[in-house]
């Protein structure tokens, strides 16, 4: 229905977008992060220094637009995104949506659902953004975020799923997801499609959490896009090993599926409160977790693998 997509700094047709990382925070924090000011305040100055290094980073490697789908309660921060693209002219988009039930905010669309008048509510919202902006900055959502649970698919995430197919009708938006460990791929798939959204539309993420070449197909076979956007993860929230996210990735590829990958990995380059501490042995599993590991590290691999040149540029171009 429509070519272009929303960027922080105005509009461009989908073909102009690139080289695109499908899925990297700037910007993240749980929901709570707000009560914990004391001790982790929000910096703005260093959070754009530290955007600006990583958007640099990743323009050194042809990497023209990065897709940042941090949800509404999750430290999103569209003015801090749009001054990070104008200083280096890295191109960026932002979401509207709210997060998986188990790690969002859920208590406010709870107490609306509760009431009835959730699920109109939250389209009325994501209609108003798209239309006209985030509250009062004007910068557009390029996309709509939606996540689900671990293995189950929970009626407050249907609501945001049900509202966002019915904007997707209307606009033609994107519509980008978070799997929790590897699960209900398919069924997000699926149930997009049956509520009326273009399969071509859809990115299912995190789909690199499942090992299972079924699972995988199953999801792919809907004609999605699938994000294996968690490189550099290894371990920490239940994901598996950059190894075997490569081996079920050149499974795929061998399979022809090369058009509906995308490579990322939904790095944290700010945390809103204060930033995690991991001990040794988890900071050594996640030494790679940052925005230029695909192009430093697994590219490499892929190539002594004998992925060619060409379709390695399929794996980040929408
Ligand atoms: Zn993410």
């Amino acid at each position: 229905m429509v070519a272009y997509i929303d960027i922080v700094t105005g509009r461009i047709s989908v073909e102009d977008m690139g080289k695109t990382l499908i899925h990297e925070h700037f910007i993240f924090g749980y929901p709570g992060f707000t009560g914990d000011v004391t001790l982790g305040p929000f910096r703005k100055e260093e959070a754009v220094k530290a955007g600006m290094q990583a958007a640099i980073a990743v323009m050194k490697f042809g990497v023209k637009t990065v897709l940042d789908p941090t949800p509404n309660e999750c430290g999103r921060n569209p003015e801090v995104l749009k001054e990070i693209s104008k200083e280096t002219g890295l191109q960026i988009i932002c979401a509207t949506g709210y997060y998986y039930e188990g790690e969002g905010a859920t208590t406010y669309f709870k107490f609306r659902q509760s009431l009835g008048t959730a699920e109109a509510d939250i389209f009325e919202m994501f209609m108003k953004e798209i239309t006209d902006g985030i509250a009062t900055t004007g910068i557009r959502p390029g996309i709509i975020k939606l996540a689900t649970s671990k293995g189950e698919i929970t009626s407050y995430e249907r609501m945001f799923f049900e509202a966002a197919a019915k904007v997707h009708q209307e606009t033609g938006i994107m519509l980008l997801t978070h799997t929790q460990e590897g699960t209900m791929g398919p069924e997000q798939a699926r149930l997009l499609i049956e509520l009326g959204v273009d399969p071509e539309k859809i990115v299912i993420g995190h789909m690199c959490g499942n090992t299972d070449i079924n699972y995988q197909k199953k999801t792919l076979e809907t004609g999605v896009k699938i994000g294996f956007d968690r490189f550099g993860i290894q371990k920490l929230v239940g994901a598996p090993m950059d190894k075997e996210r490569i081996t079920t990735l050149l499974q795929l590829l061998e399979n022809g599926y090369e058009d509906q990958i995308m490579l990322s990995h939904d790095s944290i380059n700010y945390w809103m409160g204060r930033p995690p501490v991991m001990n040794d042995n988890l900071a050594t599993l996640v030494k790679n977790w940052h925005p230029t590991h695909v192009f430093e590290n697994i590219i490499p691999e892929l190539i002594r693998s004998g992925v060619s040149k060409k379709t390695l540029e399929k794996l980040f171009h929408l």
